[in-house]
């Protein structure tokens, strides 16, 4: 049986993305040979890297603005560092909304000062801060907008001169925002894009070349963007299914149709957690991701029974990060409105059982 799949990340991807890839690792577009043992450098290749960058920026709505795309490997928890390594002179700005908001500022800490403009710690992540300044002679301003682990997301992004920088490993693709505000995006593939093994990094060009650190070929932007995401062997795999994802999404009808998806998800899950009298949810209202809704049981000693309700059920993933505890159900692009109503109706079975 096929199981509704709530993972976190690596998470769902679409099943035709998955069944094109599979056939590429077999025999890539009629070669004769797998995508996996041809050369990087091959047109067939050069042709996918270049598709993929461009469906990006295109769904992006950046084509034309003096943006470059590029697909890197270390994941998005290198581009803790590496955007610090590349944009921080003297002092940068965060705003900490989590756990991976924290583990930003822990790598940009080795390169200049750090300035928290606001924190959440004190409520364990359940909100966004709001009020705070960002000070205006920082080298950039650094959010998270999505917050994988605690459930809450960004809805309204702060007006600032510095450059914006945002890590958007678990939302990118799924709203529409302008993204022309934003100075630098990244987001580790696995959450909503692809499998593991490669991080999308879409720069503004124009925000580069301001500090006087040297920086080694391999973390340094302005040499991946010269050699157009080839300085060394790409993660070849990853960012194919990359590319199919987004070719997938582009021919859905890009980030808007997704949008109203995703919202009808949102909505249908939040709505059962508010009205079912034996969940509560983790997140402040105004501040609920739309991808990773965060709930727990109003009573613990039903954990045991509605666990098994839900492997009955086939609903898999939807265990709650270990620093929150009760349930998660990330609801990325791929993931259908049937899943979601499969657990909806596991909680109102367990209200009618319980
Ligand atoms: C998963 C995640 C990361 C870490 O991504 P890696 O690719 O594993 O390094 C960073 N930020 C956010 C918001 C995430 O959800």
């Amino acid at each position: 049986m096929k199981k509704h799949n709530f993972s976190a990340g690596p998470c769902i991807l679409p099943q035709e993305v998955m069944k094109k890839a599979s056939e590429a690792v077999i025999d890539f577009e009629g070669m004769g040979l797998s995508l996996i043992e041809i050369s990087h450098r091959s047109k067939e290749f050069i042709a996918v890297m270049e598709k993929a960058q461009s469906l990006a920026l295109e769904l992006l709505g950046l084509e034309g603005k003096g943006y470059k795309a590029l697909f890197l490997q270390g994941g998005a928890s290198t581009q803790f560092l590496n955007v610090a390594y590349n944009l921080l002179n003297t002092k940068a700005a965060y705003l900490n909304t989590g756990t991976w908001s924290s583990k930003a500022i822990k790598e940009a800490k080795l390169f200049g000062d750090i300035v928290e403009v606001a924190s959440s710690k004190d409520a364990n992540f359940n909100y966004i801060p709001k009020d705070y300044t960002i000070p205006g002679d920082a080298d950039y301003f650094h959010l998270t907008s999505n917050n994988t682990i605690f459930g809450t997301q960004i809805k309204d992004f702060p007006e600032t001169e510095v450059p914006v920088v945002a890590d958007m490993s678990s939302d990118i693709f799924s709203r529409q925002l302008d993204f022309s505000k934003f100075g630098l995006i990244y987001a580790g593939a696995q959450k909503n894009m692809g499998p593991a093994g490669t991080v999308l990094v879409v720069i503004k060009e124009d925000i580069l070349g301001k500090t006087q650190r040297a920086i080694p070929s391999m973390l340094d932007y302005k040499i991946h963007i010269e050699k157009e995401s080839m300085f060394n062997t790409p993660p070849v795999f990853p960012v194919y299914v990359s590319m199919l994802t987004l070719q997938w999404l582009k021919d859905l009808g890009g980030i808007a149709a997704i949008e109203k998806r995703n919202e009808e998800k949102a909505a249908l899950i939040y709505k059962e957690i508010d009205r079912n009298p034996l969940f509560k949810g983790f997140a402040a209202i105004e501040d609920r991701s739309v991808m990773n809704a965060t709930f727990n049981l109003t009573d613990e000693a039903l954990k045991g029974k509605f666990d098994a309700m839900a492997k009955e059920a086939g609903l898999s993933g939807i265990n709650g990060h270990r620093s929150v505890g009760g349930y998660r159900a990330s609801m990325y692009n791929a993931l259908p409105l049937e899943s979601v109503q499969a657990l909806v109706d596991t909680m109102q079975q367990l209200e009618k059982e319980a």
